[in-house]
This record gives structure tokens, C-alpha cells and sequence, in this order.
């Protein structure tokens, strides 16, 4: 049994620890009125139930929250298990404490069990939408953490179904956020419940080797340090061997047994600088012999989830491979507090209003390879709100754009359900159909066979496409006459709106024109299809604008005098720059770097526009522009300028040529890094004649900087010319 004084006095240590300067009287207030309200309830293992909300807060402190966090993980289980209220907790500790306390119980109440391998990833994100403030997960998974710590007292049923739970939701959330350190423990106390008879093979197997082990982690930790040491470089090394879970995992995905598995050391090399980084890398691998295909540049190309490090795997003169993890301290950090190590960076910062999850996103969008995209949309998802879950009265959950309505999830379910809509229950409750749903929601649809179909206004209701879509078949496919006209008068009103004149589409070449361009075989067609909303009059006139314009300004143009004047009107009117371009004579446009040239501010730029859409900017002595002269082009190439606002970032591209050698890409690669480029793409290609032709991708603010950085390159040895733009 444990006591309160140990755990009271563990958790103030800690904060000591961490945060030395804290005041800690809200703390113990905290503490002392939680303390009162759990006064008659007990653990498990009959220790006064207060122990664990003070774990719980010692955990929090260990990932580098702050003092919200604290006390809303000493506070956690109070709504949920006691007679306190949000209204007494946020008098207390303020609304923001209190908010935190009741996400943990919406947590705490959820049932995020299911048996459905394929609704998980749904539970995730439910989760996360549900808890709205990163810091309730947070305090979520802490409490999971300590509640797994001490699973032992629990029934054999309540285990089982706890280390899934943990499997399924708490370690891929931890593993998202980041949170190694966590998200290991997390998994191997969950495999000793789930699987015993594995987890004690491995064990067991690792204590009788623990010896062994030891003396060969000592002699390849003592190899490095003094080589490091010799060169000067300053360093942390360590071995260690990889956790219990990794191990497991890795034995059931190769066939293999524990002795025949491949590597299960890892050595860790932290240093205080990037370049300390590569440096090392370079050592070790003059030490052992490298394992082709195992290097991986995490600092240049971070993870997803913000993970930095070099990994390399050699083997040693005793022939057994391991990993090597080389990294900074404050990649270290990340590695194992994950979001909440940044968490506590951009405290000291002083950033505000971290509801708002605008560091998340900052953080997150400057690594932007494809996966970290897809990335930040999943956390967009996740953590703006972008989604509701609702469930079927069967129980399977539905996932829908926020605000969406019953409209939404009948046609989610199937066209004919929402087609035959008459109305809808939520919580078993009768409501309107343009109520908006709440995760969580168990929505009933009501159909009649006799309903007359939807109703044009729920276009304007629902949220999603998919609704949209069905709902705009079957108006296509029912009322072509009422379509045709309801149409036409939006296109007519929307044209007046615009000022153009109705008259030239009556000219049949005209006409024609236009139609080609809306891809539409004739004017009914089209109208109907503005009707079932396939298509809306602004988009349909936006369309074929520019081509009545034209045709306008040349019969104008016929008349002396007047090309002159509106020369220079649009001259004024057209200064708001897109993408940090100006384009003469264009009110707005989508504007596109050309990637043959990839220009950037300084250079004398000229724009062409494009078949498709938009503007396409090319420096102006780019071999694709020499097409300026050809008659058939020359009323698309237009003046543009850059825009004098911008800092913003440009990406461009340097196409290297090199002479073959190994190494090459590490030193491009390092050589971007210490000039703190941006670096997004870096490719060799080796061609037959002993020479390779590297792509390198980056960020810069304008062509100084660029030419700069490719000083730097052609400086590299068996680096021997440069191009701009890539082919
Ligand atoms: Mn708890």
C-alpha cells in the first residue's frame, strides 16, 4: 500500500525540479481540495484514492506542462468520481482549469472499445475531436500511464480489456504526439497482459543475457566515447536494448526468434550541434563496418511527428549489428516528450491562446514532405474540429464535416435513405433536420415510402459533398423543365451583375465559342445544369468572362482613343500582388512558378497564360519563353512584376553537376544545413560517364540568397556546375 505523504512529497520534488520558480500554493490548494472530495474512496489495492491524481500530476510535470495542466491533472477524476462541479472548480482554479477537468471526464465516460480493426482510426480521431485542448490528451494519456502502472490489482476482464484499449488508442496517440518514452512504456506493460507467455520468453531471455549484453554495450559505448572525445567532440553515449514490445514485434514480423533477431541494440549519441551530428556519423562509420541501406537523415527530413535524428546500423568486430541514434539535445527532448516538449519551448516564448493550436500547425507545416502533410491534415482533423463522429443506432460510427446535419448523415448512409427522408431522431429524441450534429450523437433516420423527394433548401443546409451530390442527382434526373428555367434566370441575373451585355450569346460563332468553353453541347443543357446545381451561375459566367471581355474590348478597340484609357485604369486598379507577383492588366488570377526556370524575387520575370488556368511566371531569359515571338502566343504573354511586400519563402530548384563520388549527397545535404536553407528535396542521379546530376529543392527569400547558397554548392569538391530550374 502506497501513502499519501510519499506521493505528495514525490510530486512536489518533481516540480521543484522542473520548474524551480513556480509558486506552488494553487498546487496544494489543488491538492488539498481534491484530497477532501476523494477522502472516502480507495484504490484498488486499498491506498487512499488521492495517490493517483498526484501521479498522475507528477507525469504531467515530467512531459513539461504547465500550471493549467498540473492542476487539472490533480483535479481530473473530481467531476467524474466526487460531488465537485465545473462551476466550484472554475471559481476556485479558473475556467480554463475547469475546462481541462471536464474534458478528461467526457474522456473518462466515452467507451472507446470496439470490436472493428477498421473503426480505429475513427476512435483516434473521435478522441482527439473530443478533447478539443491538446492538453486534455495529455493529461488522459498520464493517467493511463499511471493506471497501467499499477494494472496488477485489477480483475483478469478489466486488464484484457484495458491493454487493448491502450494498444488500440493511448499508444498510437502517444506514438502521433511524438512521446517515445511513453508510448513504449504503454506497450510493453500491455503485451505482459495480453500475451504473458511472450512477454516472459523475452524477459527472461534478456535478463539471462543481461550480462552479456552489458559488456558488449560497455565496449561499444567506450569505443565511441573515446574516439569522440579524441576529435574534441562533446557527447553523451549510451547503449541500451530496444524495448520489450519493439522486440516482440519485430520477432512475429520476421518468423524469427529472439536470438536470430537481427538488431535489438540501440546506442544513442547525443551532441550540441547539427554539424556535431555529421561529424559523428562520419566517425562511426570509420569505426565499423556499415550495413548498406540502413542509413536514414531524419534532421534534414524530420518525421511526422517531429522526430529528429541520424540513424546508421554497423557491425562491429564481435559481428553483431546495432543501431546508431545520433541527435542534439533538443532533438532528444522531442524524441521523448514529443508535442509536450514543445509544448513547454513555446511557453517560455510567451505565445497565448494555445487553444488555437497555431504553433501545432506552424510547427507541422514547415516539414513538408507528402507525408507530413498528410499529417497536418490528419491533425487538422483532429484538432480544429474539422470532423464529427456520430454514431448508427447499431453503433457503428459515422464520420462527417463539422456542422453536419441529420440531411448529411442520411445521405451518408445511402442516396435512397436520404431521398426518402421525412425527419430524424437524435438521443432518441424527435428534432429538426438542420440541427447540427454533436460527436457522439446516436442519430435515427425517419423515411416515408411517399415523400415527395428533398427539398431544394437542403443544398443550402448540409455540409458535405457527398449530400450535395445525391441530393443534386436526383434533381437532374426528376425536374429537367423547372431545372432549365430556374437555371437560366441565375445565369441572366448573375451576368447583369457583372455587367456583361446578355446579347452576345446570341451570336451564333460567339456562342459557340463559349459553349466549348463551358463544355456544354447547347444553352439548355447548361442552364439545367446551374438548376440541379451542378454548376453555379458565378462559376459558369466567370467561365466565359474573359473570352467576353475580349471580344468586347476589340470592338471598342476599333473606336480611336478609348484602349488608351483603359490601359491605364486597369494600370491603377491592378496593384495587388498574388504570390508576391504583380500582373499587369489581370484583376486576380492563380499564379504558378515555372519549374523549368523556378524564378525568384530579383530575377526579370514575364508571365504566360496558361491552357488551363492561371499565370505561369518564367525568369524572362528562360529557353521556354523564346516562344515570345511566335504570332500564335503573343496575346498570352503578359507583363508582370514582383510585388515589393514580400518575405515570404521561394521555392526553387538547382539542378548540380557533379563528379561521382561517395558521400557527395551527405556534404550537399550538410552544407544546406549550416547555411540554415530550407532544404525540401535533395535527389542524385548517377549517369554512365562517371558523372551524377544531383536535384536539390529549397527555400530562399530572393535570388541573392540563392546565388549565396549556390556558391556554397559549387564550392563542394566534385561539385563542377550548377543550373537553375530543373529539367
Ligand atoms: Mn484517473
Amino acid at each position: 500500500m502506497e501513502s499519501f505523504a510519499e506521493h505528495y512529497e514525490s510530486l512536489f520534488e518533481t516540480i521543484h525540479r522542473h520548474m524551480p520558480d513556480v509558486d506552488t500554493r494553487l498546487i496544494r490548494q489543488a491538492v488539498h481540495y481534491a484530497e477532501e472530495k476523494h477522502q472516502n474512496q480507495k484504490r484498488k489495492d486499498g491506498s487512499p484514492y488521492i495517490i493517483h491524481p498526484l501521479a498522475v500530476a507528477e507525469e504531467v510535470v515530467e512531459m513539461g506542462l504547465d500550471m493549467d495542466a498540473i492542476l487539472g491533472a490533480v483535479l481530473h477524476d473530481c467531476i467524474e468520481d466526487t460531488d465537485a462541479s465545473h462551476d466550484e472548480i472554475a471559481k476556485m482554479f479558473g475556467n480554463t482549469v475547469a475546462d481541462l477537468v471536464d474534458g478528461v471526464t467526457k474522456l473518462t465516460r466515452a467507451d472507446f472499445t470496439s470490436s472493428e480493426e477498421q473503426q480505429m482510426e475513427n476512435l483516434r480521431k473521435m478522441f482527439m475531436a473530443m478533447s478539443k485542448d491538446i492538453r486534455v490528451v495529455l493529461i488522459k494519456i498520464a493517467d493511463r500511464l499511471h493506471n497501467m502502472r499499477t494494472m496488477q490489482y485489477q480483475s483478469p476482464e478489466k486488464q484484457i480489456k484495458k491493454c487493448r484499449e491502450t494498444m488500440d488508442i493511448y499508444a498510437p496517440l502517444a506514438h502521433r504526439l511524438g512521446m517515445q518514452k511513453v508510448k513504449w512504456e504503454l506497450e510493453d506493460i500491455a503485451l505482459r497482459y495480453l500475451d504473458p507467455a511472450s512477454y516472459e520468453r523475452i524477459t527472461d531471455t534478456l535478463n539471462e543475457n543481461a550480462e552479456q549484453d552489458q559488456a558488449f554495450m560497455r565496449t561499444i559505448q567506450t569505443t565511441i566515447s573515446a574516439r569522440l572525445g579524441e576529435s574534441g567532440i562533446h557527447n553523451k553515449t549510451y547503449g541500451r536494448v530496444k524495448h520489450v514490445y519493439s522486440i516482440y514485434r519485430k520477432m512475429n514480423q520476421q518468423g524469427k526468434s529472439l536470438e536470430e533477431l537481427y538488431d535489438i541494440y540501440a546506442f544513442r549519441v547525443i551532441v550540441d550541434s547539427i554539424p556535431d551530428c555529421y561529424n559523428v556519423l562520419g566517425h562511426i562509420h570509420d569505426l565499423f563496418n556499415l550495413v548498406p541501406g540502413r542509413f536514414k537523415d531524419y534532421i534534414s527530413t524530420p518525421k511526422p511527428n517531429m522526430y529528429q535524428s541520424l540513424h546508421t546500423t554497423v557491425i562491429g568486430t564481435q559481428g553483431i549489428p546495432f543501431e546508431v541514434q545520433i541527435r542534439t539535445w533538443e532533438m532528444h527532448e522531442t524524441a521523448e516528450y514529443g508535442i509536450a516538449a514543445h509544448w513547454k519551448y513555446k511557453q517560455g516564448a510567451g505565445h497565448g491562446n494555445e487553444r488555437d493550436f497555431e504553433w501545432v500547425r506552424r510547427l507541422l507545416e514547415s516539414q513538408q514532405d507528402t507525408e507530413a502533410e498528410e499529417y497536418v491534415q490528419s491533425l487538422k482533423i483532429d484538432m480544429f474540429d474539422d470532423e464529427v463522429f456520430v454514431f448508427t443506432p447499431k453503433g457503428k460510427i459515422v464520420s462527417l464535416p463539422a456542422g453536419s446535419t441529420p440531411i448529411d448523415f442520411a445521405y451518408a448512409i445511402h442516396s435512397g435513405v436520404g431521398n426518402s427522408m421525412v425527419g430524424a431522431k437524435v438521443n432518441n429524441r424527435i428534432i429538426n433536420i438542420d440541427t447540427p450534429l454533436k460527436n457522439g450523437d446516436i442519430v435515427e433516420v425517419l423515411t416515408s415510402k411517399v415523400s415527395k423527394g428533398p427539398s431544394r433548401d437542403w443544398l443550402n443546409i448540409c455540409q458535405s459533398n457527398q449530400a450535395r451530390t445525391k441530393i443534386k442527382q436526383w434533381f437532374k434526373k426528376e425536374k429537367r423543365e423547372e431545372n432549365v428555367a430556374h437555371g437560366r434566370s441565375s445565369f441572366e441575373a448573375e451576368m447583369r451583375r457583372v455587367g456583361l451585355p446578355l446579347s452576345i450569346t446570341i451570336d451564333p460563332e460567339i456562342s459557340h465559342q463559349l459553349l466549348k468553353k463551358l463544355s456544354f453541347d447547347n444553352w439548355e443543357d447548361m442552364y439545367a445544369a446551374i438548376g440541379y446545381g451542378g454548376l453555379t451561375a458565378v462559376k459558369a459566367v466567370g467561365r466565359i468572362r474573359d473570352d467576353i471581355n475580349r471580344v468586347v474590348k476589340v470592338q471598342e478597340k476599333t473606336l480611336p482613343g478609348t484602349s488608351l484609357k483603359a490601359d491605364s485604369d486597369s494600370a491603377k486598379k491592378n496593384r495587388h500582388a498574388i504570390n508576391g507577383v504583380v500582373v499587369e492588366d489581370i484583376d486576380s488570377c492563380m499564379i504558378k512558378f515555372a519549374k523549368c526556370c523556378a524564378p525568384v524575387p530579383g530575377d526579370p520575370i514575364i508571365g504566360f497564360i496558361t491552357k488551363g488556368f492561371g499565370v505561369s511566371v518564367h525568369r524572362a531569359d528562360c529557353p521556354n519563353t523564346s516562344l515570345r515571338d511566335d504570332p500564335r502566343f503573343a496575346a498570352r504573354w503578359v507583363r508582370v512584376r514582383w510585388a515589393n511586400q514580400d518575405n515570404q519563402p521561394f521555392e526553387t530548384t538547382l539542378e548540380l553537376d557533379c563528379l561521382t563520388r561517395d558521400g557527395l549527397l551527405l556534404d550537399v545535404a550538410t552544407t544546406m544545413t549550416t547555411s540554415r536553407i530550407r532544404l525540401k528535396e535533395l535527389n542524385g542521379k548517377d549517369l554512365p560517364d562517371g558523372h551524377s546530376v544531383f536535384t536539390v529543392r529549397f527555400e530562399v527569400k530572393d535570388v541573392e540568397e540563392l546565388e549565396s547558397i549556390r556558391n556554397k554548392l559549387l564550392n563542394i569538391r566534385d561539385v563542377i556546375g550548377s543550373r537553375r530550374g530543373q529539367n
